[in-house]
């Protein structure tokens, strides 16, 4: 473990740092609160043994805005009170302290308070990786492994938050897959299943790194392009539709015998700054229209046809 020591009084901070190494941990240290925030701050250490009483920033302050700055991870807070008192150890522990020890202090009392900081830490080392794999899990597609409807939503309101504040433009596609359901019943849901990753992988491939690609639903994904115009939107999923045409993927059920998609565009531009609701709404009419008009096509919104 990396330790952080916080002394202003030499010859404890050498006793601490010399039980410290002898329990086999590397050892920072810091000769008052001030400077230990700071290397705190720099060196994430798991584990920090700190005096109570130091010029500054005191041993309580110390934990207080360490146990603030906490987000995934988990520092184990070790006071060494002066006189052991009752009233300070109270005070330390409400502060955000694990444990205590008295001055002087016992190497071995040290050593095991630092085993116990070790399973704690790494225990809670384990929860932020099994946090943040449940995080991404809970917003990505199993099938597809795009990112799915949660984070749209989320990465959307940012996006659009961010474009209203600096006036940037952004479009949205909704794209759904034409004549699903027959492909479905002649092949079986297997082969539609399969269908369905290559045409979400065919439109991952087609985009920008900083555009998002997102399976909306059943055989819906919906596009965001940052940065866009509608009618570079327009290009880029002109390029998507005929990226699925050349996987060749017959389909005896539609007319053209090949699987095909449908894409209405939506834009949030100068002259029209919408909400998310609208634009989704919008791309949705416009793949409406798409479908209407015979599929296999790409409609722009209402709102850019008039532009
Ligand atoms: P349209 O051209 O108008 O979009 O017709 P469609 O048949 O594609 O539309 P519809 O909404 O009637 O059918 C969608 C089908 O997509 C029905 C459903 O079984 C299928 N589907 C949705 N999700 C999945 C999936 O995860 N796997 C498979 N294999 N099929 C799916
Ligand atoms: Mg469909
Ligand atoms: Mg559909």
């Amino acid at each position: 473990m990396k330790v952080l020591i916080a002394d202003d009084d030499l010859i404890s901070r050498m006793i601490t740092k010399a039980a410290v190494e002898q329990s086999g941990h590397e050892c920072i240290v810091a000769t008052d609160g001030d400077s230990a925030w700071e290397l705190f701050k720099e060196h994430s250490p798991e584990a920090v043994v700190t005096d109570l009483m130091m010029p500054g920033l005191n041993g309580l302050d110390l934990c207080r805005n360490i146990r603030a700055s906490e987000e995934d991870s988990y520092t184990y807070l070790i006071l060494v009170t002066s006189h052991g008192s009752r009233e300070d150890v109270l005070t330390g522990m409400e502060a955000g302290a694990d444990d205590y020890v008295t001055k002087p202090l016992d190497p071995f009392s040290l050593h095991i308070r630092l085993l116990a900081a070790q399973r704690i830490t790494s225990l809670h080392a384990d929860l932020a990786r099994y946090r943040s794999a449940l995080t991404e899990q809970a917003r990505t597609d199993p099938l597809t492994k795009l990112h799915n409807r949660l984070k749209l939503t989320e990465d959307l309101a940012q996006l659009h938050a961010r474009s209203d504040r600096y006036s940037r433009d952004y479009c949205l596609a909704m794209v759904d897959v034409d004549n699903f359901k027959s492909y479905n019943d002649i092949y079986g849901h297997q082969a539609g299943d399969a269908a369905l990753v290559s045409i979400a992988a065919t439109l991952a491939g087609q985009v920008r790194q900083t555009d998002g690609v997102y399976r909306f639903g059943g055989e819906e994904f919906l596009m965001v392009l940052r940065e866009q115009s509608a009618a570079s939107a327009h290009g880029v999923l002109e390029r998507v539709r005929s990226a699925v045409l050349e996987l060749k993927i017959d389909h005896s059920g539609d007319p053209d015998g090949i699987l095909s998609i449908s894409a209405g565009v939506s834009a949030y531009t100068d002259g029209h700054r919408a909400g998310t609701e609208q634009l989704l709404r919008e791309a949705d009419l416009a793949l409406y229209a798409a479908k209407a008009a015979g599929r296999n096509r790409v409609s722009l919104a209402d709102a850019l046809r008039s532009e």
